[in-house]
This record gives C-alpha cells, sequence and structure tokens, in this order.
C-alpha cells in the first residue's frame, strides 16, 4: 500500500515493529527553518553556523548571534536544536579570518583547532549559545574533535564563558548539553575516553569518509573512493555507537550518509538515537522506517563484510 509522505506529518519516525528515533534536520540560517517545519523535522541536529560569518567584513558580534540563535530556538518551539560552533577552514572559507595558505587546508587550522586559538572568536560564540540557551532548548556542539585534550579545552572555554555571563547576571541554561562531532578516525577510536565528558555524539560522516578513506571530499577525480559503503566506515560507526551507548549517552549521524537508505537498515539496526537530514527528505525517510522492522543482528554480519559490492549485496 502507497503511504502520501504528507500523511506522515504529525507521525513519529519508528520501525514497524516500534523502534522510535528522532529524524532531525541539517541547516545553515534561519530562512532554512521554514521548510523543516513544513516537513516535520523533529528537531535540528546541526546548524552550521558558519554561514552567519560569511559574506560579511568582520565576526558577528554576541548580540547579532544571539538573536539568531533565540530566533532559531523560539521557532522550533521547544524541539531540540544542536548548535555547531564555527568549522571555518577546509571547504569553508571566511574572508576575514586569516588562516594562513596551507599545504593541506584539511589537515590545517580549520574548526575547533583554530577556534581554541582564537580565544575572543569562540568565547563570543559561546556566550550568544549560552544566552539563547535561557528560553530554548539549544544544545551545543563542538566540530573536528580529535582528541582528549581538546575537548576538555573546549569544555573549559566554555566554562569561561558561563562566567563571564554570571558576572554580567545574564542568564543561561546551567545544564545545557554539550556534544561533539565525530569525524576523525582519531575521535572514532577516542570515543570511549569523550563519550564519558559529554552528552551525546554526533557523526559527520561526510568528514569521517574523507580522513578515514583519505580522499578530499571535494576532488571528483577520486570520489569513487569517497564512500560510505567502505567497511572501515560502518566499522567505524559500530565502535562510536557502542561506546557512546556503553556510556549511556546518545548518538547520532549528521553527514550525508544518515539519510541513505541503503544504509538505514543498519543505522537502525545499531540502535542509532538520531538521524539528521536535510529538511526535504524528513517525510520520505520517516516513510521508509515506518515500513521496515528492526533486526539487531544485521550490523554483526555486515561488519563481517569485505568490500562496498558485498555490503550493497547485503543490504538490498
Ligand atoms: C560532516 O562532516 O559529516 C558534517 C555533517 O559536517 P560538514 O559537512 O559541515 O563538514
Ligand atoms: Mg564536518
Amino acid at each position: 500500500e502507497l503511504v502520501q509522505e504528507k500523511s506522515l506529518i504529525g507521525c513519529s519516525t519508528q520501525t514497524e515493529d516500534g523502534y522510535k528515533i528522532k529524524l532531525y534536520c541539517n541547516i545553515a540560517s534561519v530562512d532554512d527553518i521554514q521548510e523543516v517545519l513544513t516537513n516535520d523535522g523533529e528537531g535540528i541536529g546541526l546548524f552550521r553556523t558558519e554561514f552567519l560569518y560569511m559574506n560579511r567584513i568582520k565576526p558577528p558580534s554576541e548580540d547579532e548571534q544571539y538573536k539568531v540563535y533565540n530566533k532559531i530556538g523560539n521557532m522550533l518551539e521547544g524541539k531540540e536544536v544542536i548548535i555547531r560552533t564555527l568549522d571555518v577552514g577546509g571547504d569553508k572559507e571566511i574572508s576575514y579570518i586569516n588562516i594562513e595558505k596551507e599545504l593541506n587546508p584539511f589537515l590545517g587550522n580549520r574548526a575547533i583547532r583554530y577556534c581554541l586559538q582564537e580565544q575572543k572568536l569562540l568565547l563570543t560564540q559561546l556566550k550568544a549559545i549560552l544566552r539563547a540557551s535561557a528560553d530554548t532548548n539549544i544544545k551545543v556542539m563542538f566540530p573536528m574533535i580529535t582528541s582528549y585534550n581538546e575537548l576538555i579545552q573546549a569544555m573549559s572555554f566554555l566554562e569561561k564563558a558561563k562566567k563571564e555571563l554570571e558576572t554580567r547576571n545574564i542568564r543561561y541554561n546551567k545544564g545545557i548539553k554539550i556534544g561533539i562531532m565525530i569525524e576523525t578516525p582519531a575521535a572514532v577510536f577516542n570515543s570511549n575516553h569523550l563519550a564519558k565528558e559529554v552528552d551525546f555524539f554526533s557523526i559527520g560522516s561526510n568528514d569521517l569518509i574523507q580522513y578515514t578513506c583519505a580522499v578530499d571530499r571535494m576532488n571528483t577525480k577520486i570520489s569513487y573512493l569517497y564512500t560510505p559503503y567502505n567497511p572501515a566506515i560502518i566499522k567505524s560507526i559500530k565502535m562510536v555507537v557502542d561506546n557512546a551507548h556503553r556510556e549511556g549517552i546518545e548518538v547520532s549521524i549528521c553527514g550525508e550518509a544518515a539519510s541513505d537508505e541503503t544504509l538505514l537498515p543498519l543505522w537502525i539496526s545499531l540502535g542509532i538515537d538520531e538521524l539528521s537530514v536535510v529538511s526535504k527528505d524528513v517525510l520520505s525517510i520517516r516513510k521508509y522506517i515506518r515500513q521496515i522492522s528492526r533486526d539487531k543482528t544485521l550490523i554483526n554480519k555486515a561488519i563481517e563484510l569485505k568490500n562496498k559490492d558485498e555490503i550493497i549485496k547485503f543490504l538490498s
């Protein structure tokens, strides 16, 4: 029976046998929210804040950022909004941020690495996020983490931002949830330790594929190697989910692999808590998930397979 996607607005995203996930959306600006609401996205799993910093001559002030974050939080009416701190560098250039010319920008001074050196830039953003968390359901997330110490350092910035707001008598959510993106192989292997320090993980499969397979995500000549069907990716994601769940924290996938229909049964098999996708895909994914049942054995069979062909054959 053909279920009209529109009829799934207001329905939960769960398998036929009742396994429920959160189906969230990726956004880059306030302008994307209407489409999230129209397509019944259940929250924002990734707000890429880079775009706030682009097409201007200096970084947005704390007030400017606060207004944007608060507006998004309000528009979502209590649903969760995960705000990722500035992920500059690599494929994301910002004119006034002068990262020195590097031979390998994707391996260079980008994202959290840059922000940890630019105290003021990161503190300003964290204060804006914290302020907006006072009356909304906002969580904060750090990109490109590779090591435990990097995370501890990022969290100390958040503490500093909280202190500064307290000195100014400004309200924020004292229990704001903190997460990190797992998008480097180092973060995958360190995820047992990282899971003890944060409230959630979000797997950035776009970068995770790039760094695990050593294939530039922008280079079309080698794009045949850029695939979530490399068994290394599936094994990595399994390791991350297992380590997250051992510590009782939630884990999401927010890269494009989250909306790959062939892989969805695997994510469900693994017990993924959340998927964050482009809003136009929400209803088709919900429809698909509602038609399958959870098979917990799928993942253990999949990790025994040796290449993309075997994985595709097995899953289809
Ligand atoms: C990712 O790396 O998968 C991700 C979601 O972040 P971005 O695409 O912005 O790097
Ligand atoms: Mg990324």
